[in-house]
Formats: structure tokens, C-alpha cells, sequence
């Protein structure tokens, strides 16, 4: 049965305007899903040729702090969300005093900011792992004998992909941290140290009238502090699924919220869940949406924000997802001609290919087995590990 919401109309309609702060390639297929609900839309990065600005219908070239480019973006939008968390909290709340931006300034402010992360997660009753705030040596080594080794130092704000990230195992990993950590204004946060089983996600979609809907959950291998791999249905103990979900949605419903939270956790032996991460907007781990559910985590976002009814988030398929990064890049061109159609590409459009920059990504829309069993056999990635392999097979 189709649910009529008795709730006020949307924020914006069809043939209006929704401008982005970001290009990347989550604005990009944030755009793509938008388009077909009717909406034009206006993107700001600080590159010409970002992934955003190639389907957009207009395209602000400048830094984010730029006021003149935000008064633009302003100007010529009928609303404003982020695609990523790295901007400065001030200039969306400038924007938000002239344009309505659901999402607001103070999740931004929120996660993109690991301790107050922290903080608000542990104030909602929400389990993370055991932390404490550095400042000074001395917090570190207070903290150190607090939670012992081993442990991870984080830089609280602007890390990603691992960056800005130290893991202490010895004494020596501690002696050997840069001095100028110490003497910078952000504070650093030390954590425990989680030797998890896996590493698993939920992206859940809250709306402007409050309505919560989560993803199905997914369980995901990192290399080299990227994702690599998105498996769906997640690979987990009886339970511990339903057991993600609620947790999730806990925590879109306790930090209220308004768009997307992808909710990164450790999955314990012990069948703990703890919320290491958020990201307020579309997730990597959210990519297999597009391929393998009713509704993507981009068409959910726009839901989300403009104030539509969710749509429902049942997979249609189990999948494999699978980042393609520059180094991949030539073996994907190589096999391209002969991927098969159950093979779903997204290609980001961005020019250069670096190591370690997300190119693109497939899903495989098939079962574990035989989506594993191609993704070896086309030879474009470096082979699962053995602990890779018990990771996706073993419950
Ligand atoms: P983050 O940037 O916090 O998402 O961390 C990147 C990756 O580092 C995670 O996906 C984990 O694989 C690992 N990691 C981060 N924090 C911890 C921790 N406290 N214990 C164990 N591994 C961690």
C-alpha cells in the first residue's frame, strides 16, 4: 500500500533550482537522480571540470569561502545542501541566513568534527569507542595510560581516507609522532585501539517532516584506508543487521538529521556494535543503492531534503560493489568492452587519474559467489586475502 503522508508540500518544486556545495562525484550522482525528479541544478567547487559541474546546469568555479561565489550560489538557487563535510561551517550558515538549507550548519558542524562526533554521539547513548581529547604530550601520555596501547591518534577535523591518522603500537610509534602535532589550536582525539571482526554501514535517509528510512546494511573492506568493497546483504551474525539498523536510525533520529547519515561501525566478535564514523550526505558504502534497491541513497537524499515521502529502500538484488581508483584504471579500460551487463559502471568523469583517487566504481548485481568469482577472474584488482575472504564469507 502507497502511504499518503498528510504533511505540508515539498520545500521546492519541480523546475526550481537546488544548489551544491561541492562537485565531487556525489553531487554528481546526487544531480543525475535529481534531474529525473525535475529539479536544475547550480554547483560550487573550486575546479572547473568536477564531476558536479559536467551534468549541472551551471557551475560556480571558486573556493568554498569565497563570499562573492556564495552570494551567487545563493542568488541562483532555491536551495542550498553539501555534498561533503571539509566546509567551513561559518559560510553555510551565512548561506543559510538568505536560503533554506535543510541540512544546516549544525550537523556540519557536528561531523566534521571528531570529538564533538564523539560527544554527541556518546550524549545520545550511542556506543562508540573509548576516547579521550589530546592537547598537549602530556594529555597523550595521560591518555595512553588511560586506554593503553594500541592506539589510534586522529586529527579532529579535515582527515579522510586515513589521512591525518597515526596508529600507536609500540612506544617508539608514540616517540616518533611529529612534535607539531602538539601545536596546533584543533585538538587531537587518541582511541582505543578496536580489533573488530568487520567493518559494516547503514545509510539512513531523514527528511525534513522527520520520517526515518534506512538502507539495507553492508559490510565493507577498506585497503589502504579506502573502500575497496561494498558487500549486500551484509555478511553478519544473526541479528547483528537488525541490530545496525536500529542503531543507525538512532542516531539520524537523535542528531535530527535532515538528509543523509551514513553510519560506519565495527562489528565485535561479541556482536557489539560500535559508531565510529558519520558522514552527513551519500556514502560509498550507499553507491549499490543505485543498482540494487528500489530507491538510491541520491534520490533518497533529494527525498529527503526537498520533503518528498521516502521511497522504499527493499534490495531487488544482492550486490558487490567495488571502487575503481586511478591505479585501476588501465585494467577497467582493458576489460571494458567485455563487462557483462549485470557489471553496473559509474564513471566519475574526472580527468586525472592519481593513485588512489576514486575513478568509478561497479556493481556487480549478482549473488556473493558469483559477483566474487568475476570481479577475480577480470583481474582489474589485486586478489582477496585470505582475511578479505573470511571477512565476506564468514558470518
Ligand atoms: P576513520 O577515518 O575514523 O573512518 O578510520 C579509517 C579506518 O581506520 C577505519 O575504517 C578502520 O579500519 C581504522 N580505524 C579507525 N579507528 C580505529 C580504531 N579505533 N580501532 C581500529 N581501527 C580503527
Amino acid at each position: 500500500m502507497i502511504e499518503t503522508m498528510n504533511k505540508p508540500a515539498t520545500l521546492i518544486k519541480p523546475g526550481q533550482t537546488i544548489g551544491i556545495l561541492g562537485g565531487g562525484q556525489l553531487g554528481r550522482m546526487v544531480i543525475l537522480e535529481g534531474r529525473k525528479l525535475g529539479f536544475h541544478f547550480i554547483t560550487l567547487d573550486p575546479a572547473a571540470d568536477c564531476p558536479g559541474s559536467q551534468v549541472a546546469d551551471q557551475h560556480i568555479a571558486a573556493p568554498y569561502d569565497d563570499p562573492v561565489a556564495a552570494q551567487r550560489l545563493a542568488n541562483a538557487a532555491d536551495m542550498i545542501v553539501y555534498e561533503f563535510e571539509n566546509i567551513d561551517p561559518t559560510v553555510v550558515s551565512a548561506l543559510e541566513r538568505q536560503v533554506h538549507v535543510p541540512q544546516g550548519s549544525r550537523l556540519l558542524e557536528i561531523t566534521r568534527h571528531r570529538l564533538l562526533e564523539k560527544q554527541a554521539l556518546t550524549a545520545a547513548g550511542i556506543p562508540v569507542a573509548p576516547y579521550v581529547a589530546v592537547v598537549t604530550e602530556a594529555d597523550l601520555h595521560r591518555g595512553l595510560t588511560e586506554l593503553g596501547l594500541p592506539a589510534v591518534l586522529k586529527t579532529t577535523t579535515g582527515g579522510y581516507d586515513g589521512k591525518g591518522q597515526w596508529m600507536l603500537k609500540t612506544e617508539q610509534d608514540v616517540a616518533a609522532l611529529p612534535k607539531e602535532l602538539f601545536m596546533q589550536e584543533q585538538p587531537l582525539i587518541l582511541e582505543k585501539f578496536i580489533s573488530f571482526h568487520k567493518e559494516c554501514s547503514v545509510v539512513v535517509a531523514r527528511s525534513i517532516h522527520g520520517e526515518v528510512k534506512a538502507f539495507p546494511p553492508s559490510v565493507n573492506l577498506h585497503r589502504h584506508h579506502i573502500l575497496h568493497m561494498t558487500v549486500t546483504p551484509a555478511p553478519l551474525a544473526e541479528g547483528m543487521s537488525d541490530k545496525a539498523v536500529r542503531l543507525a536510525e538512532r542516531v539520524a533520529a537523535s542528531l535530527e538529521v535532515v538528509g543523509l547519515v551514513a553510519v560506519e561501525m565495527f562489528a565485535l566478535e561479541s556482536g557489539e556494535l560500535l559508531v565510529n564514523e558519520l558522514a552527513p550526505r551519500p556514502h560509498n558504502s550507499g553507491h549499490y543503492t543505485f543498482d540494487a534497491c528500489l530507491t538510491s541513497q541520491f534520490e533518497q537524499f533529494v527525498r529527503a531534503v526537498i520533503g518528498l515521502p521516502l521511497g522504499p529502500t527493499e534490495l531487488t538484488s544482492p550486490s558487490v560493489m567495488v571502487n575503481i581508483l586511478g591505479e585501476h584504471g588501465e585494467a577497467f579500460n582493458q576489460a571494458y568492452g567485455t563487462l557483462p551487463g549485470n557489471v553496473k559502471v559509474h564513471w566519475y568523469g574526472k580527468k586525472e587519474a592519481k593513485k588512489g583517487r576514486k575513478m568509478g566504481h561497479v556493481t556487480v548485481v549478482d549473488d556473493l559467489e558469483s559477483a566474487i568469482a568475476w570481479i577475480e577472474a577480470s583481474q582489474i584488482w589485486p586478489p582477496l586475502t585470505e582475511r578479505e575472504k573470511k571477512v565476506i564469507y564468514d558470518k
